[in-house]
């Protein structure tokens, strides 16, 4: 049997105890949808006095506005009670301070074979990006006008988020 996972399903058992959302339907109590990156430093609901059953998550390194996000949104938007989306990258983020061969030849290190032709969508500018990704999200079809779009940076070293115009 595998016991790789032991530790946790034993955490999962004793979560399962004071289990508080059985029965709810999965909408956005709150209506609000998070896209950030994947970094273990982000409490998405923590960081925005949030708790589980608030908000819809959608997190991948970097915190960009992928087409997978853009599913997300869409659905979050029409089926799942979202009227504001925050897109959320931060400071000290490794898609933005390595470059596209930093990170294939770590990986390709750790890997031990070429990771060359992996690719990472690492980010130069990440409020240029961040521009473009809440622009992606506004100029969508499937987002009405209706829903606000607000672009931050997440300082890990303080926990504030910055907004971007
Ligand atoms: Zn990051």
């Amino acid at each position: 049997m595998n016991t790789d996972f032991d530790d946790l399903l034993e955490a999962n058992r004793h979560y399962a105890d004071n289990f508080a959302l059985a029965g709810f339907d999965g909408v956005a109590r709150a209506g609000v949808a998070v896209v950030t990156c994947m970094d273990s430093r982000i409490d998405p609901l923590g960081m925005i006095g949030l708790e589980p059953g608030d908000a819809k998550i959608f997190r991948n390194p970097g915190g960009r506005v992928t087409p997978q996000a853009l599913e997300a949104l869409i659905l979050a938007v029409h089926l799942l009670n979202v009227d504001r989306i925050l897109v959320i990258p931060h400071t000290r983020c490794a898609m933005a301070s390595a470059t596209e061969h930093e990170l294939q030849e770590r990986v390709g290190a750790s890997a031990g074979q070429d990771a060359s032709w992996q690719s990472f969508g690492v980010v130069t500018d990440q409020r240029e990006a961040l521009h473009d990704d809440i622009h992606k999200v506004h100029a969508h079809p499937l987002i009405p006008d209706t829903v606000k779009v607000g672009g931050f940076l997440y300082d890990v070293d303080t926990g504030l988020l910055q907004p971007v115009d």
